[in-house]
Protein backbone atom coordinates (compact mmCIF):
# COMPACT_ATOMS: atom_id res chain seq x y z
CA UNK A 1 0.00 0.00 0.00
CA UNK A 2 0.97 3.44 -0.60
CA UNK A 3 1.95 5.24 2.35
CA UNK A 4 0.30 9.28 1.59
CA UNK A 5 0.35 12.84 3.45
CA UNK A 6 -2.31 15.11 3.38
CA UNK A 7 -1.52 19.25 2.51
CA UNK A 8 -3.83 21.27 3.16
CA UNK A 9 -3.79 24.43 0.33
CA UNK A 10 -3.94 27.51 2.24
CA UNK A 11 -5.30 30.64 1.82
CA UNK A 12 -2.01 32.63 3.19
CA UNK A 13 0.44 34.09 0.60
CA UNK A 14 4.11 35.53 0.55
CA UNK A 15 3.56 39.08 -0.36
CA UNK A 16 6.69 39.60 -2.17
CA UNK A 17 5.51 36.17 -4.33
CA UNK A 18 2.00 37.28 -5.15
CA UNK A 19 3.17 40.50 -6.49
CA UNK A 20 5.79 38.41 -8.23
CA UNK A 21 3.13 36.10 -9.62
CA UNK A 22 1.12 39.31 -10.34
CA UNK A 23 3.90 40.73 -12.75
CA UNK A 24 4.40 37.52 -14.33
CA UNK A 25 0.64 36.97 -14.95
CA UNK A 26 0.34 40.40 -16.68
CA UNK A 27 2.35 39.00 -19.15
CA UNK A 28 2.58 36.08 -21.88
CA UNK A 29 2.57 32.25 -20.69
CA UNK A 30 6.14 31.11 -19.80
CA UNK A 31 7.19 27.57 -18.82
CA UNK A 32 7.09 26.84 -15.53
CA UNK A 33 10.43 26.03 -13.51
CA UNK A 34 10.49 24.39 -10.25
CA UNK A 35 13.20 23.03 -8.38
CA UNK A 36 14.29 20.72 -5.02
CA UNK A 37 14.36 22.39 -2.19
CA UNK A 38 17.88 22.82 -1.68
CA UNK A 39 19.06 21.87 1.88
CA UNK A 40 22.15 19.73 0.70
CA UNK A 41 24.70 20.19 -2.20
CA UNK A 42 22.74 18.20 -4.93
CA UNK A 43 19.89 20.05 -3.73
CA UNK A 44 21.60 23.96 -3.56
CA UNK A 45 22.84 22.86 -7.16
CA UNK A 46 19.72 22.24 -8.50
CA UNK A 47 18.12 25.41 -7.02
CA UNK A 48 20.81 27.75 -8.27
CA UNK A 49 20.53 26.43 -11.48
CA UNK A 50 16.64 26.93 -11.81
CA UNK A 51 17.48 30.77 -10.03
CA UNK A 52 20.29 31.07 -12.74
CA UNK A 53 17.84 30.57 -15.49
CA UNK A 54 14.37 31.72 -14.14
CA UNK A 55 16.01 35.37 -13.17
CA UNK A 56 19.10 35.48 -15.53
CA UNK A 57 19.62 33.43 -18.30
CA UNK A 58 16.09 33.27 -20.03
CA UNK A 59 13.60 35.26 -17.75
CA UNK A 60 11.29 35.89 -21.03
CA UNK A 61 10.56 32.68 -21.38
CA UNK A 62 10.57 30.95 -17.73
CA UNK A 63 8.96 31.46 -14.69
CA UNK A 64 10.03 30.41 -11.25
CA UNK A 65 8.02 28.63 -8.88
CA UNK A 66 8.56 27.57 -5.20
CA UNK A 67 6.98 25.02 -3.02
CA UNK A 68 4.46 27.16 -0.98
CA UNK A 69 3.50 28.25 -4.37
CA UNK A 70 2.36 25.11 -5.13
CA UNK A 71 0.03 24.82 -1.89
CA UNK A 72 -1.54 28.14 -2.19
CA UNK A 73 -5.44 27.71 -2.37
CA UNK A 74 -5.64 29.96 -5.49
CA UNK A 75 -4.11 32.75 -7.21
CA UNK A 76 -0.22 33.49 -7.57
CA UNK A 77 1.82 30.72 -8.55
CA UNK A 78 -0.69 28.01 -9.24
CA UNK A 79 -2.58 29.85 -12.23
CA UNK A 80 1.29 30.31 -13.57
CA UNK A 81 1.59 26.57 -13.74
CA UNK A 82 -2.18 26.41 -15.15
CA UNK A 83 -1.12 28.23 -18.19
CA UNK A 84 2.37 27.21 -18.64
CA UNK A 85 3.63 25.90 -22.03
CA UNK A 86 5.84 23.18 -19.93
CA UNK A 87 6.45 22.67 -16.36
CA UNK A 88 10.53 21.81 -16.22
CA UNK A 89 11.76 20.70 -12.79
CA UNK A 90 14.83 20.37 -11.54
CA UNK A 91 15.37 17.52 -8.57
CA UNK A 92 18.49 17.58 -6.79
CA UNK A 93 18.27 13.42 -6.17
CA UNK A 94 16.11 10.50 -6.54
CA UNK A 95 14.17 11.94 -3.75
CA UNK A 96 12.40 13.45 -6.20
CA UNK A 97 10.67 15.80 -3.42
CA UNK A 98 9.81 18.45 -5.70
CA UNK A 99 8.49 16.13 -9.07
CA UNK A 100 6.49 14.30 -6.12
CA UNK A 101 5.16 17.85 -4.69
CA UNK A 102 4.00 19.04 -8.09
CA UNK A 103 2.60 15.76 -8.87
CA UNK A 104 0.14 16.09 -5.79
CA UNK A 105 -0.78 19.37 -6.61
CA UNK A 106 -1.52 18.89 -10.32
CA UNK A 107 -2.40 15.37 -10.63
CA UNK A 108 -2.73 15.68 -14.47
CA UNK A 109 0.11 17.35 -15.38
CA UNK A 110 2.83 16.00 -17.68
CA UNK A 111 6.29 17.82 -16.28
CA UNK A 112 9.83 17.68 -17.58
CA UNK A 113 11.85 16.33 -14.89
CA UNK A 114 16.10 16.93 -15.19
CA UNK A 115 17.92 14.79 -12.56
CA UNK A 116 20.47 17.43 -11.51
CA UNK A 117 23.01 15.09 -9.34
CA UNK A 118 23.26 13.29 -12.79
CA UNK A 119 24.90 16.17 -14.25
CA UNK A 120 27.17 17.46 -11.44
CA UNK A 121 30.84 16.77 -10.82
CA UNK A 122 31.57 16.53 -7.14
CA UNK A 123 34.55 14.25 -6.15
CA UNK A 124 33.50 11.95 -2.93
CA UNK A 125 30.27 12.07 -2.20
CA UNK A 126 30.02 15.28 -0.15
CA UNK A 127 26.62 16.25 1.09
CA UNK A 128 26.33 19.78 2.67
CA UNK A 129 27.37 23.35 1.13
CA UNK A 130 29.88 23.65 3.31
CA UNK A 131 31.73 20.41 2.37
CA UNK A 132 32.87 21.99 -1.30
CA UNK A 133 34.37 25.11 -2.02
CA UNK A 134 31.92 27.89 -3.47
CA UNK A 135 33.22 28.18 -6.83
CA UNK A 136 33.06 24.54 -7.49
CA UNK A 137 29.39 24.89 -6.10
CA UNK A 138 29.01 27.90 -8.98
CA UNK A 139 30.40 26.38 -11.57
CA UNK A 140 28.23 23.04 -11.04
CA UNK A 141 25.10 25.26 -11.11
CA UNK A 142 26.36 27.10 -14.25
CA UNK A 143 27.16 24.00 -15.71
CA UNK A 144 23.14 22.65 -15.03
CA UNK A 145 22.05 25.86 -16.11
CA UNK A 146 23.77 25.79 -19.34
CA UNK A 147 22.58 21.91 -20.12
CA UNK A 148 18.59 22.97 -19.82
CA UNK A 149 19.49 26.11 -21.64
CA UNK A 150 20.79 24.21 -24.38
CA UNK A 151 17.95 22.11 -24.39
CA UNK A 152 14.94 23.63 -23.81
CA UNK A 153 15.62 27.13 -24.25
CA UNK A 154 18.45 27.96 -27.04
CA UNK A 155 17.62 25.36 -29.77
CA UNK A 156 14.24 26.39 -31.48
CA UNK A 157 13.86 30.32 -30.53
S1 LIG B 1 15.60 16.09 -1.92
FE1 LIG B 1 17.64 15.22 -2.25
S2 LIG B 1 18.80 16.79 -3.29
FE2 LIG B 1 16.99 17.77 -2.45
S3 LIG B 1 17.71 18.61 -0.46
FE3 LIG B 1 16.82 16.57 -0.06
S4 LIG B 1 18.54 15.12 -0.15
FE4 LIG B 1 19.19 17.06 -1.12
Amino acid sequence: MTETIHIELSNQSCGAGLEYARRQFAGPPKDALLCCEGMCLKGETARRAANLIGHRLAPEKTVRICHGGLLEKSGGMRDLIKRAPKVVILDGCGMACCSRLTRAAFPDLQPEIIFTDKMTSYAGNPFGIDEVPEPEITANAQSVAAAVMAKYYECCS
